[in-house]
């Protein structure tokens, strides 16, 4: 029989919605709550009570049995500790059912095991997570049972931020403060509040689950660290778009329904240029809840995908030779009636407003370059970023013909007159409709670039938070807004002050505006030539956190005190030493332990094929020559192997965590490679069935 789906119906099926709320508060506490969400402030402890009581009921008419304040520390990922409604029995042993307004508006996880960066230390382990009043409630339901997951921020006990919520939601504020000045200057005088809006694209790859489970690299790192080429690879563009296989079809079912029921409006599926590698597209809500649904993207994911016996990598690069993965971070900021700051509208050099924010947003992005940057930086992104497929590590803005030429106006003449007009697109089939084309055609390769409403941030990694790069968008540009806004505001002639900004932003920020090919190594010369920062790696990046100016934009906003900036950039150089660690362990091991005796074993069978010639009189020369190149390869990789042990044990003792950092970078990960080359140069002349661990083709290619 046909499968009827009812989206309607299963839509945010498991979420405690503002529509739920209605129903089940009394009016008062209602409008308390929408009123809280809205505009900041606290609930009273009594409507606390309420909203806790209507939403266990809730829960726990739909199967709930525990709860959980869900929280995303500087892992990167998410944390929960779960907590059952259970409370003493009565005296007839009857069990109550207790969850309080307390209970909902603050937790008390110890917290002492969470990345700090010496924020907090071990024997003041407490730290807080509060109730996210903005990001609606929802149950999780899988083998554990039905969980009611409730957003929350979590601080230190000093209240310093310990997660990627606290800074973002502060961000988010500042720049509805700075943006709402703007608009309110130009006679938006009904607009209550501006919010910055974000539709995340996720990239991932899927390959089979036996075969992943053989390979201790994708177990413990995300990504293979051997593997030569498959004969086929991505050159024929045929898996872009393609047609859906029916496993990865079903997959993409269950994943579309488990991200409705809980209220993410998953959109738009379709495979992606590497073969296995696919995209899902939500559509975009504000960036508070679209960084909580991108992390419920990933999770669910990687949980659906182990349904359908699948493995989901969500790595940034885990084939090399093979596109990558990253994550589109769409833009905008629009006002609570409905306008959107970043619509040119038909006319855009007319636009004055626009113009405005075109310009703050040229001034921000150019001159904290460093810091967009640095928030789209992970261990992962360091193999894609710079690569082929990716946009390279410089930053630069891409606007399309048509504002491209209303800036060149602006910067010659102080105004723009005129603006390029859409061409019709004409098929020269008569039964097909003519249109007009987009006038902000598109550069693939921009990592920054305007399409249509929005800026699309295109080198955010595909394993990462989504809450970084948004932190430092919503805050540089509220910093530009702010300057506008002081400037307009004190001065005696509207027109002209505007006028005036207009062109000094857009002037003294014109470098930052790249529209050729920022794949060409002409493009790194000429970035150097502008005097834009090229910040190839991670760990080049981390500084900017604390620079003079970035300390002060931070500190000036309340995004960030400079202990904070600190500890993150302690935890930064951690994480980055710890990865490298476990991927150099990892590949010491499958080096030694799978790949050596592989090849022992081979060496053996070569070795008695050319011994058993020659007893019967022939000269087996294929089998002396691949034993001669075995042998040399096989004695290479293990030397490199035990060059690389030396390392690892050096680099381990380094006290300074930056030095550490960057000896991981320059000695062990530069090893690591070596090594590589050696195995992979194996693989390609070893008897398939004696090599130990899936190929690339068998992990791209059969699923
Ligand atoms: P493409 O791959 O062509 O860039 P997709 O449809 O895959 O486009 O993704 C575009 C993303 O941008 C979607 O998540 C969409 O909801 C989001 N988006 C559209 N308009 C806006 C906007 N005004 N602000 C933020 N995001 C937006
Ligand atoms: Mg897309």
């Amino acid at each position: 029989m046909k499968e009827i789906i009812n989206i309607e119906e299963i839509f945010g099926e498991n979420v405690f919605t503002i529509g739920k709320m209605k129903e089940m508060l009394p009016k008062e506490v209602f409008e308390e709550v929408v009123h809280v969400a809205d505009f900041g402030g606290e609930l009273s402890k009594k409507s606390a009570d309420i909203v806790a009581n209507a939403m266990k009921d809730w829960a726990i008419a739909n199967g709930a049995t525990h709860y959980t304040h869900w929280f995303q520390p500087l892992t990167g990922t998410t944390a929960e500790k779960h907590d059952s409604f259970i409370s003493h029995p009565d005296k007839e042993g009857k069990m109550i059912m207790e969850f309080s307004g307390k209970e909902l508006i603050k937790g008390e996880p110890d917290a002492s095991s969470f990345p700090s960066g010496g924020l907090r230390a071990t024997f003041e382990a407490r730290g807080y997570t509060a109730w996210d009043i903005t990001s609606p409630a929802f149950l999780r339901e899988d083998a554990t049972g039905t969980i009611l997951c409730i957003p929350t921020a979590f601080c230190s006990y000093k209240g310093e931020a310990l997660d990627k919520k606290t800074p973002l939601l502060r961000s988010m504020q500042a720049i509805n403060d700075q943006a709402l000045r703007i608009v309110k200057l130009f006679g938006n005088k009904d607009a209550k509040k501006v919010i910055a809006s974000v539709g995340p694209e996720q990239e991932y790859f899927l390959v089979d689950r036996d075969l992943y489970l053989k390979r201790q690299d994708l177990i413990y790192t995300g990504r293979t660290l051997i593997g030569c080429p498959a004969a086929k690879g991505q050159e024929m563009d045929d898996h872009y778009y393609g047609c859906i296989r029916e496993r990865i079809g079903a997959f993409m079912k269950d994943l579309n329904l488990e991200l409705w029921k809980i209220g993410v409006t998953a959109k738009t599926q379709h495979n992606e240029v590497a073969p296995a590698q696919h995209e899902l597209a939500p559509i975009y809500e504000t960036a508070n809840i679209a960084c909580d649904h991108n992390q419920l993207v990933m999770e669910t994911m990687k949980k659906v995908a182990e349904r359908h016996n699948l493995a989901c990598l969500l790595h940034e690069k885990p084939f090399k030779g093979i596109n990558g993965s990253g994550k589109h971070n769409n833009w905008s900021l629009s006002t609570d009636n409905g306008m959107n700051l970043l619509d040119p509208g038909d006319t855009p050099n007319a636009n004055i407003q626009f113009l405005l924010v075109l310009a703050c947003i040229m001034k921000a992005v150019d001159t904290h370059a460093d810091l967009l940057r640095q928030s789209a930086s992970n261990v992962g992104n360091d193999y894609r970023l710079g690569a082929d497929e990716a946009p390279p590590a410089i930053v630069s803005m891409f606007l399309g013909e048509q504002l491209d030429d209303v800036v060149k106006q602006l910067v010659e003449r102080g105004e723009a007159t005129h603006c390029k007009e859409s061409n019709h697109l004409e098929t020269g089939v008569s039964t097909l409709p003519d249109f007009l084309i987009d006038p902000t055609d598109r550069n693939r390769t921009s990592p920054f670039a305007f399409t249509g409403n929005k800026f699309e941030f295109r080198m955010v990694g595909s394993s990462d938070s989504i809450g970084d790069p948004n932190i430092i968008l919503n805050t540089i540009v509220a910093e530009s807004f702010c300057e506008a806004a002081d400037r307009i505001e004190a001065a005696d002639n509207f027109d002209e002050a505007v006028h005036d900004i207009i062109k000094e932003f857009v002037t003294a920020h014109q470098r930052i505006i790249f529209n050729g090919n920022n794949y060409s190594p002409e493009w790194v010369k000429e970035a150097e030539r502008r005097g834009l920062p090229n910040l190839p790696t991670m760990l080049d990046a981390v500084d900017s956190l604390t620079t003079e100016k970035s300390i002060k934009l931070f500190e000036k906003f309340g995004i960030f005190t400079k202990a904070e900036l600190e500890s993150r950039k302690e935890i930064l150089y951690e994480t980055y030493s710890k990865t490298i660690n476990i991927e150099a362990n990892c590949l010491r091991e499958m080096i030694k332990r799978q790949i050596i005796p592989a090849e022992i074993a081979y060496m053996d069978e070569l070795a008695s094929a050319y011994n058993n010639g020659r007893q019967a009189g022939v000269e087996v020369k294929t089998a002396k020559d691949i034993l001669e190149k075995v042998n040399d390869f096989s004695n290479k990789l293990s030397e490199s192997i035990t060059l690389l042990e030396k390392d690892i044990k050096e680099v381990r003792t380094i006290k300074d965590n930056k030095e550490k950092a960057f000896a991981y970078r320059d000695r062990v990960k530069v090893r690591m490679e070596e090594a590589r080359f050696y195995s992979d140069e194996l693989e390609r002349i070893t008897d398939k069935a004696f090599w130990p661990i899936p190929s690339y083709g068998d992990l791209l290619f059969e699923v």
